[in-house]
């Protein structure tokens, strides 16, 4: 049997941050779940309040935060676009000073700390599809910078901390995740295009569509980032989460529009600044290290999370 590990998830109350908890619990280990509900919520785990090995904490992580843990997974931060660019310097201080004050906690307590680091790293990228070795193509004073600068800097420090005091890290590339319980009005492409599709709206194609991203559903990438911690002590990363499946925009709403069957149709928008072009993981390595590739296809991923939405809808048209 494993032992039961004290495991502190920072961004706990968040989309992913909730489903990770979910599975630490259901592996047995000990959840000290810590929010400031920026853009997460209690409903996110309020199934979870009542177990004996939950522990709920509103707590902003740009502050220093004591406690006695065996492993970090550091998800504080907000995801969105619209949420990051709501408050640009808050969240440039929630990813530097959040993980200056989760990796001083693990040099303290001597955790080990994964950072869940993204694909927004790779900026533009120009190298397709991006594999870990690439240093991609950011832009440092863009409305996206907050985010893509701040998440670099959070691996920077990572690693310093690595090679200055020999803590024990982990970095996880996520790619572009979705899945029940994103917020519905956090304006990212998949609850936003079904949101609009469930209620009738038009959907909102910004440019002519033809960017691309890959959606790996949630269940998956809980799966590698707890793989990834459990790796031996040498393997850091970064190594690359994401599903490999690459679709335009203007597809994704295509798909959407067919599986709500909803009278919705597609509206071109302005394209936002430094909106990338394409992005799709290359996860060779997530695969060799992991033994990790996604099984969730996105047509199974879409009919799931429209399913929570509908269901969220219904209860709110009720209230
Ligand atoms: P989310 O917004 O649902 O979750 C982020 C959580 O962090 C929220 O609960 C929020 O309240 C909390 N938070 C924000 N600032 C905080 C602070 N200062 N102190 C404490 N808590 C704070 O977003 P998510 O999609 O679940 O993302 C989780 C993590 O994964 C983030 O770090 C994000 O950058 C990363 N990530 C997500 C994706 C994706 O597609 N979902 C892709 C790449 C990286
Ligand atoms: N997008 C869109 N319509 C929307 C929301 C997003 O066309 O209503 C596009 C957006 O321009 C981007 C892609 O969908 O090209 C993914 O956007 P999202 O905000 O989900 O995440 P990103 O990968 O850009 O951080």
């Amino acid at each position: 049997m494993e032992t039961q590990r004290r495991v502190l998830v920072t961004g706990g109350a968040g989309f992913i941050g909730s489903f990770l908890c979910e599975a630490l619990l259901a592996r047995g280990q000990e959840v000290l779940c810590v929010d400031n509900f920026y853009t997460g919520t209690r409903r996110n785990v309020e199934q979870l309040i009542d177990h004996k090995r939950f522990e709920l904490v509103r707590h902003d992580v740009t502050f220093p935060l004591y406690v006695e843990v065996d492993d970090i997974y550091n998800l504080a931060c907000p995801a969105s676009p619209i949420h990051y660019q709501r408050d640009p310097v808050q969240t440039t201080k929630t990813a530097v000073h959040g993980a200056i004050n989760m990796l001083g906690l693990a040099k303290r307590v001597k955790a080990r700390v994964l950072q869940a680091s993204t694909s927004e790293i790779y900026g533009d990228p120009q190298v397709h599809p991006q594999t870990e070795d690439y240093w991609g193509n950011a832009n440092m004073i863009g409305p996206r910078s907050c985010y893509d600068e701040g998440k670099r800097c959070a691996e920077t420090l990572f690693f310093d901390y690595r090679r200055q005091h020999g803590l024990r890290i982990k970095v996880a590339r996520i790619f572009n995740t979705y899945g029940p319980r994103m917020q519905p009005n956090d304006g990212r492409v998949v609850s936003h295009f079904i949101m609009q599709a469930l209620k009738n709206e038009p959907i909102t194609v910004f440019g002519d569509g033809n960017q691309t991203r890959s959606f790996c559903f949630v269940d998956d990438l809980v799966d590698g980032l707890m793989r990834l911690m459990d790796t031996k002590d040498d393997v850091t990363g970064p190594i690359n989460l994401g599903n490999p499946g690459e679709f335009t925009i203007r597809a994704l709403a295509e798909r959407v529009i067919a599986l709500t069957g909803t009278r919705s149709r597609i509206e071109y928008r302005p394209l936002p600044v430094d909106d990338p072009k394409q992005r799709q993981p290359d996860i060779t390595r997530a695969n060799k290290v992991l033994g990790w590739e996604p099984a969730i296809a996105l047509e199974d991923g879409l009919k799931l999370t429209i399913a929570y939405f509908e269901k969220l809808l219904s209860q709110t048209d009720a209230s």
